[in-house]
């Protein structure tokens, strides 16, 4: 039966483990596309252009705002982050979902354009992980940590307006469980495009 595409987006903050339970779900979930976004940042660690994010000046970030380009956009930690209205549109119009991977401001736009989202917090078991992770992770110098654990504290504030809460206490676990989620919302009546009328016709 053909199912309308649908808009998911994942949240953590920066050492929650996000991008490690996203590329594995994503092995297990084909239907699910992952938007690459746009930013003023710079790479960090083995980042690479066009598969991590798409790495702009600011100038051209400004000029893709300036022309509608964006669904969304925001800035983060000091740099500016935005998602293609393009690629979304097209993985929708095509049955598929799109996943993303915004901050909380970017999801109460995609939200206000009333889209239909689902939208998945991740979060460590306890604060110490966090910090521990972020140490851990030697890409950032400890002013840059610090200002990742000062914002990480404003987006944990906002958990209330988050659908689903992921605990990433042990890995597997926690893919498993945005596998699940996904796969829920999937198999909603609503999500389906004129399921009674498919149902008899053949
Ligand atoms: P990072 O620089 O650590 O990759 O990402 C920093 C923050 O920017 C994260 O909270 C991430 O979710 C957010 N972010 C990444 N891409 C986008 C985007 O396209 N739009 C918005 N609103 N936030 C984004």
């Amino acid at each position: 039966m053909k199912k309308k595409g649908f808009i998911i987006t994942i949240a953590a903050p920066s050492g929650g483990g996000k991008s490690t339970i996203l590329n594995k779900a994503l092995t297990k979930l084909p239907q699910v596309k992952y938007s690459i976004s746009y930013t003023t940042r710079l790479p960090r660690g083995d980042e690479k252009d066009g598969v991590d994010y798409y790495f702009v000046t600011e100038d051209e970030f400004l000029q893709k705002k300036r022309d509608g380009f964006f669904l969304e956009f925001a800035q983060v930690h000091g740099s500016w982050y935005g998602t293609s209205k393009e690629y979304v549109q097209g993985v929708l119009e095509s049955g598929n979902h799109v996943i993303m991977d915004i901050d909380v401001q970017g999801v109460a736009q995609v939200k206000q354009q009333g889209d239909d989202i689902v939208s998945i917090f991740v979060l460590p078991p306890n604060y110490s992980v966090l910090e521990n992770r972020l140490h851990a992770r030697n890409t950032d110098c400890i002013a840059q940590i610090e200002q990742r654990l000062i914002n990480s504290k404003k987006e944990i504030d906002q958990l209330n307006e988050y659908d689903y809460l992921v605990i990433n206490d042990d890995l597997d676990k926690a893919v498993e469980c945005v596998v699940s989620i996904i796969t829920v919302e999937e198999n909603r009546v609503k999500r389906y495009v004129d399921p009674i009328e498919e149902f008899y016709k053949n």
